[in-house]
């Protein structure tokens, strides 16, 4: 059987300021008394933030970009290159989040791509993945899903370079989450096309769930099979949140 570490990510998204550092001094100071146990921690912080918080340290907390761009370099204002993150200190990187689709109008090629920008750069991409309410209610999510996973995901993507995260758009810091035997048949549906296009590594993917994830509820959620963490929003922001949910993982 296949094992496959815990992972908790924050998302802080645009949010944080240079004085937001000391919660990750207090987060820092819990994962160093070992309050995770085994779980693998993550803050994704702007990029602004991503230098300064590699040079606080920490052997215990990984940090990554929010997005990257496809290319390497070049003529791309206003971008950030995945060997930039990594140069800054970051070792992960979320690709495909449901802001980053919408916002931008990224589609499954365009995030394909920069997963494989990430892996060339030597980083984990976290490929994201959702439903609207309005494929949900019409009977269509696993459809959506399925395509979204096919299209975002390169053919190099690994249990080594890759983590999935399953976020219905329409839990996304709306406060509801999906009942736990929709997140179950999302998750073994995913983990079963993993299994199928990549074999062994498709096992080893993490699949993290992500939606008004919360210190109260993560017990629940991290109990469904073939849920191996969560991206987490609004309850990274606070130090003392996102270790509530650690615990739940730890
Ligand atoms: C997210 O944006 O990835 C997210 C899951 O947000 P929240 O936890 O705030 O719902």
């Amino acid at each position: 059987m296949t094992t496959r570490g815990k992972l908790a990510a924050g998302n802080w998204k645009m949010n944080g300021q240079g004085s937001d550092l000391q919660q990750i001094e207090t987060l820092r100071a819990a994962l160093d008394r070992g309050e995770h146990g085994e779980c693998g921690v993550l803050i994704c912080p702007p990029a602004t933030l991503l230098e300064r918080m590699a040079r606080l340290g920490g052997e215990n907390l990984a940090l990554g970009g929010q997005d990257c761009h496809a290319a390497q370099s070049g003529a791309h204002t206003g971008d950030i290159s995945a060997p930039m993150l990594a140069d800054a200190g970051a070792s992960h990187v979320i690709v495909g989040h449901s802001e980053r689709r919408g916002d931008h109008d990224e589609q499954d090629a365009d995030i394909r791509a920069k997963a494989e920008a990430a892996h060339g750069a030597g980083l984990t991409a976290i490929v994201c993945i959702g439903e609207t309410l309005e494929e949900r209610e019409a009977g269509r999510t696993l459809d959506t899903l399925c395509a979204q996973l096919a299209g975002s995901l390169p053919d190099g993507a690994s249990a080594a370079n890759t983590v999935v995260a399953y976020e219905p758009i329409w839990a996304i810091g709306t406060g509801k989450v999906p009942q736990g035997a929709q997140i179950a048949e999302v998750h073994d549906r995913l983990r079963s096309e993993l299994e199928t296009r990549f074999g062994e590594d498709g096992a080893g993917i993490r699949l993290l769930y992500g939606g008004s994830v919360k210190a109260s509820n993560a017990a629940e959620i991290f109990a469904i099979d073939n849920v191996d963490g969560a991206l987490v929003g609004g309850a990274s922001l606070k130090a003392d949140d996102f270790l509530g949910i650690i615990a739940a993982l730890a």
